[in-house]
């Protein structure tokens, strides 16, 4: 579903990603851990184009990202992406939060996009609060919609960016419960996460980043429990 070969992105003079390769296959679940500042965020941004890296290549479902002549929209609407802040539209229910993106981009019926939202909604445990506003919902509640919405586009990815690092967090729970259920349901999905026990659980790999490369990766038990590089246990010690 994600190939990534020899990526490298700077921001002017600083080199953020430096040579990344990356694999994540159909039905796979890899969480991304490493410090802050090592480039996460942007190795995320680059896959849909959010940020341009300078060299390297990258391909997405069926989509060469780094191709110039790329449909951006078209594959953008392949891949869903939840954020740590969750950027609901705030002057929009939270049906229409999940519903705007299928009737303008998808080009569905409005009364199918309803269901669709509906059922996304059901799914995260909200459809009660369909009616409400952003500002109503807490933050978890709030990444729920977040994550029914992107849902509600029928991705064939999800990548999510430390989708519970702002929350409360008695809230964190629920997030990452509904993260496992997708994880159960066969969705492809990329996430960074300094939640270690989520990614021993539910991730098939763990992939360890620092300095814009990727120090090491493997099967998430092994990485968390018997990581092979200094760098990795330094890290580790820290978050566990
Ligand atoms: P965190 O865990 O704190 O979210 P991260 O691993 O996601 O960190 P990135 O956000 O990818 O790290 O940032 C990597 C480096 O790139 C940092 O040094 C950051 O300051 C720098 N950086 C990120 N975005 C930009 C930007 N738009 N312009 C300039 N520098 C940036
Ligand atoms: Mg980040």
């Amino acid at each position: 579903a994600v190939r990534v070969r020899d990526l490298h992105k700077s921001y002017g003079e600083l080199e953020v990603l430096r040579g990344i390769d990356l694999d994540v296959a159909a039905g796979e679940v890899v969480c991304l851990i490493g410090p802050s500042g090592s480039g996460k965020s942007t190795l995320l941004r680059c896959l849909n184009l959010l940020e341009t890296p300078q060299s390297g290549s990258i391909s997405v479902g069926g989509f060469t990202v780094t191709d110039p002549d790329l449909d951006v929209d078209a594959m953008r609407r392949r891949v869903g992406m939840v954020f740590q802040q969750f950027n609901l539209f705030p002057h929009l229910s939270v049906l229409e939060n999940c519903t705007v993106a299928q009737v303008k981009v998808l080009k569905r019926p409005a009364a199918e996009a309803k269901r669709v939202a509906l059922a996304n909604l059901e799914r995260v445990g909200l459809s009660e609060k369909a009616d409400q506003r952003p500002a109503q919902l807490s933050g978890g509640q709030q990444q729920r919609v977040a994550i029914a919405r992107a849902l509600s586009m029928d991705p064939d990815l999800m990548l999510f960016d430390e989708p519970t690092s702002s929350l409360d967090p008695e809230t964190v729970g629920d997030v990452l419960a509904i993260m496992r259920g997708l994880a159960a349901d066969g969705m492809t999905m990329l996430v960074v996460t300094h939640e270690m026990s989520f990614a021993r659980d539910v991730a098939d790999r763990v992939v360890f980043m620092d300095g814009g490369v990727v120090v090491e990766q493997g099967p998430a038990r092994e990485v968390i429990g018997s990581p092979q590089h200094q760098r990795t246990r330094t890290f580790l010690s820290r978050v566990l």
